[in-house]
């Protein structure tokens, strides 16, 4: 039998796809970056599905990429250009909430599952899965621990490792393992499913999650504020986090990401006059009604006012102009690729360092490239800050990355000297492999390697990924 033909009769013909027209989606992800071509793109399923496709795989040599909703930005879910002979395992089938317990405040959710609908789900129990993000609507469960995403929640919840209660990962031999336990405490040697939380698939894969849930908010108010410098930010963040309700997110916004939102989302209004340097979007919560979380915001932007940190703010009156005021900030992604190349990076720092990052990256960029514009925002609160720079009208893709394609590791180099990361939430995938090579602890990438060998000797788990080559 055929590699082809054998791996069919695992996950049946109607869902091994390999006509180029059926394919097609799948050989390119959301940056619209095209991949290599596999041999077939496979849709289990059942985790016993994924568990025979991983088994003839190792079989028959064939490299194995895990894809959930496609929406990473680092190319973790598409073929490298010369991979060798792959397989794209897309988990959508398995997209089923195979429990929600209230009591125990988790959901057990196959890896499938989209995120929006494991918040859904939540809710529904009256519940809240608290991670969130401009993708939702399409990342998966199985992508989202897979890259370890963080969003705009992570200032309170932390990142989605911070979530995971227990994990059922098939490894690349085939074998199940079952760690789906809802237990909090459990010390009983290695806790393995923080090896396979931000592996990007490079180990096995996540075929299903027991995720913490957190009491559903009853109140919720967001501002959108201006403010002089990411100085006055921070010491803004320093009063809500003072002000007896809980801080949820806390997003800092250069004014020059605003007038892409202006030129590039017509149905956005903004919420404030373009004639401040930087912005904030920050948004309290409680878990009861009666707590006075307005108040607790008013007094606290009051005081902030009155301290010089913020120039205007602005409270939304209304859920659907809460939604709006988060639609600036979470589409903006789509905006600026409508605005033009940028080459765009990752970076966390820690909070207090967040204003000595921008300025020396500002400067650092300026001075090489004066013809280009870097872009800011992100999330604050936790010290994310995508910042990026932006190409001068008229200049391609390819010639922008040509001239600047330098500029990541300029600002990245930054981020490390302050104690900082290079890959704060999207990963390493393809993209970011020189980084790693150049920023990451050589012992650090040692020891990962022993831990790819320990459980994929073959090297057949997404192959090319996360490990920079020897
Ligand atoms: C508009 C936009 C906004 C975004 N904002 C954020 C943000 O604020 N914060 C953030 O963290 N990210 C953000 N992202 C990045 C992206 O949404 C996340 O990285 C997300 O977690 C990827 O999920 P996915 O299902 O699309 O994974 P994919 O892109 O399909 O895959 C990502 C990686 O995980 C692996 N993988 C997927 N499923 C599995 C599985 N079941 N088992 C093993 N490996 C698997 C893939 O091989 C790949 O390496 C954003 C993306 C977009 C497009």
């Amino acid at each position: 039998m055929t590699p082809l033909a054998s791996l069919a009769e695992a996950v049946g013909p109607r869902h091994c796809l390999h006509e180029p027209e059926d394919i097609a989606a799948y050989v390119a992800d959301w940056r619209g970056i095209r991949g290599g071509t596999p041999i077939a793109v496979l849709r289990p399923g059942s985790t016993a599905e994924v568990a025979e496709i991983l088994r003839r795989c190792d079989a028959h040599r064939l490299a194995v990429v895990p894809a959930g909703g496609r929406t990473g930005l680092c190319g973790g879910a598409i073929l490298p250009p010369s991979a060798p002979p792959a397989v794209i395992l897309s988990l959508e089938r398995l997209n089923r909430i195979r429990d929600v317990d209230a009591r125990d405040f988790s959901i057990v959710a196959e890896a499938g599952c989209v995120v929006q609908q494991v918040q859904q789900a939540a809710l529904e129990a009256d519940r809240l899965f608290p991670i969130a993000w401009g993708a939702q609507g399409s990342a998966q469960i199985g992508g989202m621990l897979s890259t370890n995403a963080g969003g705009i929640r992570t200032i309170r919840w932390g990142n989605a490792r911070d979530l995971v209660l227990g994990l059922e990962v098939v490894l690349p031999d085939g074998r199940v393992l079952d760690d789906l336990r809802r237990v909090r405490k459990d010390n009983s040697g290695y806790a393995l499913r923080h090896l396979f939380i931000g592996a990007e698939g490079t180990l096995g894969v996540i075929t299903a999650a027991a995720l913490r849930l957190v009491p559903r908010l009853r109140a919720v108010e967001t501002a959108f504020v201006a403010v002089s410098s990411p100085d006055a930010a921070l010491a803004l963040l320093s009063r809500v986090m003072a002000s007896g309700a809980e801080v949820i997110g806390f997003e800092l916004i250069k004014r020059v990401c605003l007038e892409i939102v202006a030129r590039h989302g017509p149905h956005l209004r903004l919420p404030l006059p373009l004639d401040s340097p930087w912005y904030v979007m920050v948004e309290l919560a409680a878990a009861h009604p009666a707590v006075p979380v307005r108040q607790m915001l008013e007094a606290a932007l009051f005081e902030a006012s009155e301290a010089g940190e913020c120039t205007d703010a602005v409270l939304a009156e209304s859920e659907a102009q809460r939604a709006a005021f988060w639609r600036i900030r979470e589409d903006f992604p789509e905006f600026s690729r409508a605005a033009g190349p940028a080459i765009s990076t990752d970076t966390a720092v820690p909070v207090s360092a967040v204003p000595e990052f921008l300025a020396r990256a500002e400067r650092a960029l300026a001075e090489r490239w004066p013809e280009g514009e870097m872009v800011a925002l992100g999330h604050a609160g936790d010290g994310n800050i995508h910042l990026g720079l932006k190409a001068p009208a008229g200049v391609t893709r390819e010639e922008w990355v040509a001239r600047a394609g330098a500029a990541d590791m300029v600002v990245n180099e930054i981020a490390v000297a302050l104690g900082g990361s290079f890959s704060a939430e999207h990963g390493i995938g393809l993209s970011k492999l020189h980084v790693m090579s150049a920023l990451k602890d050589p012992l650090a990438i040692e020891v990962m390697r022993g831990i790819k060998r320990a459980l994929d000797p073959r090297g057949l788990m997404n192959p090319g990924k996360v490990l920079p080559p020897n």
